[in-house]
């Protein structure tokens, strides 16, 4: 048996090119540290020379909490980006408006106004966080901007800035806000048609034809492969191949999972159907993703048992890999569904493993076969001691459990001789391979059963070929 080839990630989440949302997000959370920064630096030299030492701390504090948005922002981690700068800039504004900025009869406050601003940015920021998250931030931004707007409320403090210095910010304060709540409603105009677009060319995509599968290989101890999972394409005839990562959150949202769903089953066993009468591949595994929605169909255990058969596959062969949010929603459903699917041959692989819901209560409940250690853990484990305690934790959970545990995301050497010693002996990774087409998948296969042929190179050169 073969080692197949190294190789390297695409990006830091392993999905791909980032969606243009994503982008916009990643360019606006810049933009606004930046323009903090700079603005606390310039108000905080202003204080520091007339000796208004608390609010230089402020200054300095939000400079800090700028910086560390940036840094969030700068290694791919957007969505703590975006809540400590929406939480940063939340503060700020209301220490500046209720202590800073007073009213008087003479200049009225203005620098509430960035919560108008700062409401409309979270809209934006925020789109892909829970629903009450989506709604109840921007609620208590205009909330708290209709407050200082209508009434004198503030303190009364020594620090309170002068009419002075008060009066050239209204105008300045007010046109900036303007321009922010502009740029923001661009860009949310912008978002919705290209999802529209997108979600229309979703739609001919299924009919079309566009859609196709990849196949990751899953190796066992000996880096023997045992399977693949089975991970969806969309080949764009504009924007090339489109990563899940982009169109399956869209999907979900517009009601495209279920048929994209059912494609991705039909083909998978369309695919074992054929892989079972060669003795070469009769024995592959087919591990495939399911999302809630599709598993909370109510004909769900019909359908995957209708592609099954009608594919003429081995159900012992497919294996169903489920995430662990999922599990958060009714539960004896997805019991009811699993053990019906269990009874006729199909495994369950539990996705993510270690990301989502937290009781473990439901482990000992669930007809699992597999637990697959997310891919952060993985990537992180020879630096952080922390996350390499998460990952021996999860492993022995597994075997006490009495499951079967694969770790995805397998990048190096190192990794997988680390997980190795953990007690984890099936991985999936670039290190093995990346994601290919069924015939390069194939031809990975033959080569590394081949034992003429040198198979490291073979391998290898499939691999990064395709
Ligand atoms: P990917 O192929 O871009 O898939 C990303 C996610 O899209 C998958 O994450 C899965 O949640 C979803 N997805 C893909 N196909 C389907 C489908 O047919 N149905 C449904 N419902 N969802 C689908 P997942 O399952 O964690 O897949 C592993 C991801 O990690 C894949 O990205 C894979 O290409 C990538 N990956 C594999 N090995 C490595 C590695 O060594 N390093 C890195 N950075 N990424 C890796
Ligand atoms: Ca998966
Ligand atoms: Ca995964």
């Amino acid at each position: 048996m073969t080692s197949l080839s190294p190789e390297r990630t695409l990006n830091r989440n392993g999905l791909g090119a980032p969606g243009m949302h994503a982008l916009r997000v990643r360019r606006m959370l810049f933009l606004g540290s930046a323009i903090t920064a700079v603005t606390c630096l310039l108000w905080g030299t202003f204080f520091a020379v007339r000796g208004d030492w608390f609010i230089v701390a402020v200054d300095v504090a939000t400079i800090t909490l700028a910086g560390t948005t940036a840094w969030l922002t700068y290694r791919g981690r957007l969505r703590a980006a975006s809540r400590l700068m929406l939480a940063m800039m939340y503060v700020v504004l209301c220490i500046n408006a209720a202590v800073l900025d007073i009213p008087t009869a003479e200049v009225p406050r203005s620098t509430h106004v960035f919560l108008l601003a700062l409401g409309v940015v979270s809209c934006l920021l925020i789109r892909d966080e829970t629903v009450w998250l989506r709604r109840g931030i921007p609620l208590v931004c205009f909330a708290t901007y209709l407050v200082f707007a209508s009434s004198r409320i503030g303190w009364v403090t020594p620090f309170a800035m002068p009419d002075a210095v008060r009066s050239g910010g209204v105008w300045a304060n007010n046109a900036v806000a303007l321009i922010v709540v502009y740029l923001a409603l661009h860009v949310i105009q912008n978002d919705v048609a290209e999802r529209n677009v997108m979600e229309i060319e979703l739609r001919d995509a299924l009919v079309h034809g566009e859609l196709l599968l990849h196949y990751q290989p899953q190796v066992a101890a000996g880096e023997r492969v045992i399977g693949a999972e089975v991970l969806v394409r969309w080949n764009h005839p504009k924007r090339g191949m489109v990563s899940p990562g982009e169109f399956i959150p869209l999907a979900e949202q517009t009601g495209l999972m279920q048929p994209l769903g059912d494609w991705v089953m039909r083909t998978a066993c369309a695919q074992l159907g054929v892989w079972r009468l060669r003795a070469q591949t009769a024995q592959m595994l087919l591990a495939v993703n399911v999302s809630a929605s599709q598993f909370a169909q109510p004909d769900f255990v019909a359908r995957v048992l209708a592609c099954v058969e009608q594919a003429g596959a081995d159900p012992s062969r497919l294996k169903l890999e489920l995430t662990e949010s999922m599990l958060a929603h009714d539960l004896e459903d997805i019991i009811a569904k699993m053990t019906a699917l269990k009874a006729r041959g199909i495994g369950f692989s539990l996705d993510d493993f270690g990301t989502g819901f937290s009781s473990l209560s439901y482990l000992r409940r669930l007809p699992l076969d597999q637990l697959k250690i997310d891919q952060s853990f993985v990537r992180n484990m020879l630096d952080s001691p922390k996350e390499a305690a998460i990952a021996q934790a999860l492993v022995s959970l597994g075997a006490s459990l009495g499951l079967q545990v694969i770790a995805e995301g397998v990048e190096t050497r190192e990794q997988r001789d680390h997980l190795r010693k953990l007690g984890c002996d099936t991985y999936q990774g670039f290190l093995f391979s990346r994601p290919l087409g069924v015939l390069a998948f194939e031809e990975l296969l033959a080569a590394s059963v081949a034992e003429e042929a040198p198979p490291v190179h073979a391998a290898r050169a499939i691999a990064s070929a395709a």
